[in-house]
């Protein structure tokens, strides 16, 4: 999608700073980071939002989840803990429509789900 934002950083025609990268997945750190670990996880390939992933034929869920234990180690937030959290659409609040996990810790984060 040429002009999905994360698009362009898997393309490398927008900066970001990586975390982690594998064949299918790209982590950055989150340019208004909301804890002190907050790191987006995104397939490479543009899925607009989770509804859109194909559960019979894809490996995304899984590569996210795959991902998003190796940035947990690379912060060194395994241990101590983590929140994962997939906005999709509207009322989820939603704002970049190429899928993406966010990675948040480093403080003890509330116990409010929104
Ligand atoms: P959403 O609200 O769609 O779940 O989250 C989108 C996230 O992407 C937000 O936390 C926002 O700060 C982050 N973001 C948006 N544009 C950019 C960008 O150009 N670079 C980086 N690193 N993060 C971005
Ligand atoms: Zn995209």
């Amino acid at each position: 999608m040429s002009d999905c934002i994360f698009c362009k950083i898997v393309k490398g025609d927008i900066p970001c700073t990586k975390v982690y990268e594998d064949e299918a997945i790209l982590a950055f750190e989150d340019i208004h980071p909301l804890a002190p670990v907050h790191v987006v996880i995104i397939p490479k390939t543009h899925v607009a939002t989770l509804m859109d992933i194909d559960a019979a034929g894809s490996d995304i869920a899984s590569q996210l989840m795959a991902a998003a234990q190796n940035v947990a180690k690379l912060k060194k937030v395994e241990k101590q803990g983590f929140r994962t959290v997939i906005n999709c659409n509207a009322d989820g609040g939603q704002v970049v429509f190429h899928l993406h996990m966010h990675l948040l810790g480093g403080r003890k984060l509330d116990d409010s789900m929104g």
